[in-house]
Formats: structure tokens, sequence, C-alpha cells
């Protein structure tokens, strides 16, 4: 860490024991579920990037971004979720559990999909869609209050913009096609918005041993 870093030392040491803890339980339970993984545990890194987090197969970690690592206009999106008159330490909240429970266990599942090979030839929906998925399934059976919460919080961001989809263009091929530019545009979270909502109305709900090791085959 660099002597100008905006990390505070000791939240930055909590928030790494407790991402920690989660990537642990999530590592052990997935390797239970009955397929094997080639690569280790992933490392955890709090740093700033691009949609909060992401997993780099390259290096096998995971990297996440930190209230004080966030520029202006990315908070404003918090303040927005937190609601009117919130002020900084209740978007800061918001962001932590948005962050710390759905982006860490979607990016996880980003780190399983590299254990398996069957999953490289899919889509930029279907990886996309089924990382949510596993994060839904996940959060189902060790928090299902908080899939609720995390679920209305999406539904509000999905609601709160226009659908960005042309007219006549499916939202899987719409999203294949533009993937690069998407993903570095504003409207990326309304894609994973939609695929939240939809991952978490599944019905019946896959087990989290079902997401891990079956794809959807039900896209939209
Ligand atoms: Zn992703």
């Amino acid at each position: 860490m660099s002597p100008n870093s905006p990390l505070d030392p000791v939240a930055t040491a909590a928030t790494k024991a407790k991402l920690t803890e989660l990537r642990d339980a999530f590592v052990q339970q997935a390797k239970s579920a009955g397929a094997g993984c080639s690569l280790d545990t992933p490392r955890i890194e709090i740093t700033d990037v691009p949609s909060f987090g992401n997993y780099d197969p390259a290096s096998n970690t995971l990297r996440i971004s930190a209230w004080s690592l966030l520029k202006a206009d990315q908070k404003k999106f918090f303040f927005h979720l937190a609601g009117p008159d919130a002020d900084d330490e209740a978007a800061h909240r918001v962001f932590d559990r948005g962050t710390y429970s759905w982006v860490i266990v979607h990016e996880l599942g980003h780190w399983w999909q590299a254990c398996n090979a069957s999953t490289q030839n899919n889509s930029h929906y279907q990886h996309e869609y089924d990382a949510n998925r596993i994060a839904a399934a996940y959060w189902r059976e060790h928090n299902p209050t908080l899939l609720q919460e995390l679920t209305a919080g999406f539904t509000h961001i999905l609601n709160g913009a226009p659908n960005p989809v042309p007219p006549g263009q499916t939202l899987e091929d719409y999203f294949n096609v533009n993937y690069e530019a998407l993903a570095h545009s504003a409207h990326y979270v309304w894609f994973q918005a939609r695929m939240v909502t939809d991952v978490s109305a599944e019905d019946p709900p896959p087990t989290f041993a079902d997401a891990l090791l079956h794809s959807s085959t039900k896209m939209k």
C-alpha cells in the first residue's frame, strides 16, 4: 500500500478478514459439491477496480473495491440507492452490503467457472447469468433475507433506468454482441440487475450445488 493510499489499514484488515471467511466457506462448499477444482483458493486484493469487483484467472486473484476508493460519481449511485436524504454513512453501508456480499460471491462464481472447462464456450450472457445464479443460490441457502433485500435493491435499479435493449433484439443477443462496450458503460449495471431479478425468480430455485454443477438452460 502506498503512503498516500486512501485505504484505512484497520478497516481494510477487517474487511479482508470478513471476505476471507466468506471465500473459504464458498470454496469449501463448492469443492464438496461433487466436482473437483483445478485452481487454488483465489487471492483477495482490495483495490480500485471497475464495476467494484472482478476475478482475474491469469493470477487467480479476486479484486474488490472499497468505499474510500470510489470516485464521486460512483458514490452517487449508492447515495441514490440509499434513498432520499442519505448521508455518507448510509450510502457506505449500501455499498458494503452489495459489494461484500453480492459482488464477492458473484466473482467467486467466476472463479468456479474458471475451474470448469465446460463453461469456457459459454456466451458472455450465460457466463454472467450463471455467476449471478450461483450467487443467488449461495445466499438463498445461507441468508435468504439478505437475498430478498439485495434482489429488492436490484429491482429498484432495474425500474429506475430505461431498458437499453433496442426493440426487436433479444436481451441475450444484444448483450453478447455489445459486451465489450457495455462492460464499460453505465448500462452494465442494468443488465446485471436484470439477471439478478431473473435468477432470484427462478422456480423451482436451484440448490447451490445445482447452480455450480449445471449451467442454466432457462435463458431469456
Ligand atoms: Zn461477472
